[in-house]
């Protein structure tokens, strides 16, 4: 039937969980109160869910998207849908409103399933999403709210009285598409990505690898990044596999919240971006919570600063540092120390530990210069990343000319200027078009805002390419200070902090002080709109 042995399929991560955890539990923070169910009770829901996806006329390879948090009804639907050949596609809840109608028309979405407190968001676009046949809204109560949305149902409903066991295909042809998640987009509107069977499944093995997330039964995650966002690492498809006990933070969860549910639920282990662990580092510091259980953060999306990973570790926490995107499912690299590496002073193991990492098994991958030929291996010469593998996107869904622009040769263009040293490890120094290029020459933001947030005054920084009647560009540097620190006296200690570490040319220009840095839709910093502010800042000057 198949021209390969044994396809891989997502269905066999689920019977896992249900064949040998079924007493490990899964754990989701509401407002209301916390819920908490095993993967033997996930399991039947599954099966319950998928009979209910049956009543509803959805037909193989049809699309259905989610517009929810993180909980247990969404990991519901992170298996259902694929497991019975549909597809999940998880849309942004936090792109503007023209970009998620516009992901939901195109990726032709026959129901939408919506968590109760984005219902008004949904209501008010009702009319321009074309495809839409039917609401599901998942309400903590179990009960429906009041909404205009037409064609509703509610999900409890849906699920009660269908039978807790479900005739799943005995295999599913592994290049099947499983999800679907659009980019976040910094330009234009976002690209959808299409995620099959066979390529979740090794990723999942992959990050599961003790140099990748180090995966186990014994752990207890706390899923952070949004399930919205490029599948939230793989961590719910991982978690499954291996049993590990996962902790949802719902709705609107605050760093407080977060604190909480790693004290309450004992939390081993987590994942997310920089953005968050600054945050809640303030809460480590307040001592409020008991953090003991804590054994690593995984850290990534963008490059962590090296104060956030050192005032961690003041507190017992190390942090590890990782990369990937959209098109990647999304790991692409880990940054973990060799074994002969540990020998090095503290100083020279971060040297590699801020780095984003190696690359993982099974991904190939090459530095590209600018002559067109792979740069050297010296961690100096920059080129931009390109990577091929079994989960690396082959394109962007119905979008002919994007895709040859971006995977024409077979490659991915990742858009990455790196470099990558003896060892192998790579080092991302700026998106392509972050980079700033004064007098011709390249000077990477990514390493001046790090050296920046390291003073102590500072909170966040970015350091931003402004237009220069000379240079062509220069680089510009807008940071927010901490609450309560003074302005005066700060700038000059900034750069001279700078020239100690950099050459003169790479010192920005100015540092001008901002009330917050704007962040992306998945709490990246956000350069577009400064870079919209300040771009001109030098002209004239
Ligand atoms: P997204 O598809 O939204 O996940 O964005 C992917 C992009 O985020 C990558 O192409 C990188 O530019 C950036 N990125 C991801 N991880 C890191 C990291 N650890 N350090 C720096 N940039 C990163």
């Amino acid at each position: 039937m198949f021209d390969y042995d044994f396809p891989l399929n997502i269905n066999d991560l689920l019977y896992r969980a249900r064949d040998l955890f079924s007493k490990r539990e899964v754990v989701t923070r509401y407002p209301e109160g916390v819920h908490r169910y095993t993967y033997g009770d996930f399991y039947g829901r599954v099966c319950q869910l998928a009979h209910a996806l049956d009543q509803l006329g959805l037909k193989k390879g049809e699309k259905v998207g989610s517009f929810a948090w993180n909980t247990f009804r969404h990991l519901e639907l992170y298996f259902a849908l694929p497991c019975t050949e549909r597809i999940l596609h998880t849309v942004n809840i936090r792109i503007p409103q023209e970009h998620f109608v516009h992901t939901i028309n195109k990726a032709e979405d026959r129901f939408l399933f919506v968590d109760e407190d984005l219902v008004p968001i949904i209501e008010r676009v009702q009319d321009r999403l074309e495809t839409v046949e039917g609401y599901i809204v998942m309400s903590p109560s179990g009960r429906l709210p009041q909404t205009s949305l037409r064609s509703v149902y509610d999900y409890e409903e849906l699920l009660a009285g269908q039978d807790e066991d479900y005739p799943f295909p005995e295999f599913i042809d592994e290049k099947t598409t499983a999800l679907m998640c659009f980019t976040s987009a910094t330009t234009g509107l976002p690209k959808g990505v299409e995620y099959t069977h066979r390529g979740v499944v090794l990723h999942t093995l992959a990050i599961s690898l003790p140099d990748a997330a180090n995966m186990s039964e014994k752990m207890t995650l706390l899923l952070v990044v949004p399930m919205f966002h490029v599948l939230s690492w793989g961590c719910p498809f991982a978690c499954t596999m291996v049993g590990a006990k996962q902790v949802f933070p719902g709705p609107q969860p605050t760093p407080g919240d977060l604190a909480r549910l790693i004290q309450d639920e004992r939390v081993t282990h987590t994942a997310g971006v920089p953005t968050v662990w600054l945050a809640l580092l303030d809460e480590i510091k307040l001592g409020k919570y008991d953090f003991s259980s804590l054994q690593e953060v995984l850290v990534g999306g963008s490059a962590p600063p090296r104060s956030l990973m050192e005032a961690y570790e003041e507190h017992g926490i190390p942090m590890v540092h990782a990369y990937g995107m959209t098109e990647a499912y999304p790991v692409v690299l880990v940054s973990r120390l060799k074994s002969y590496l540990e020998d090095l002073s503290r100083e020279e193991q971060y040297y590699y530990r801020m780095k984003q990492g190696l690359l993982m098994p099974l991904l190939r991958g090459k530095v590209v210069g600018e002559s067109g030929r792979e740069v050297a291996h010296d961690g100096k010469e920059l080129g931009e990343l390109w990577l091929r593998g079994p989960w690396i996107a082959r394109g962007y869904y119905r979008e002919e000319e994007k895709t040859r622009e971006t995977f024409g040769d077979g490659w991915y263009h990742t858009g990455d200027v790196v470099s990558i040293d003896q060892e192998g490890y790579i080092q991302i120094a700026d998106r392509t078009k972050d980079l700033i290029k004064s007098g011709g020459e390249w000077i990477s933001s990514v390493e001046l805002e790090n050296a920046i947030m390291a003073h102590p005054a500072v909170r966040e920084a970015v350091v931003i390419a402004a237009s220069h009647p000379k240079w062509n560009e220069r680089p510009l540097a807008c940071a927010v200070l901490k609450e309560g620190e003074d302005p005066r006296g700060k700038k000059k200690e900034i750069k001279e902090m700078l020239s100690q570490k950099f050459p003169s040319w790479w010192l920005p220009d100015d540092v001008v002080f901002v009330e917050e840095i704007p962040k992306t839709s998945v709490g990246k910093f956000d350069k577009k709109e400064l870079r919209k502010k300040f771009g001109d800042y030098y002209m004239g000057k």
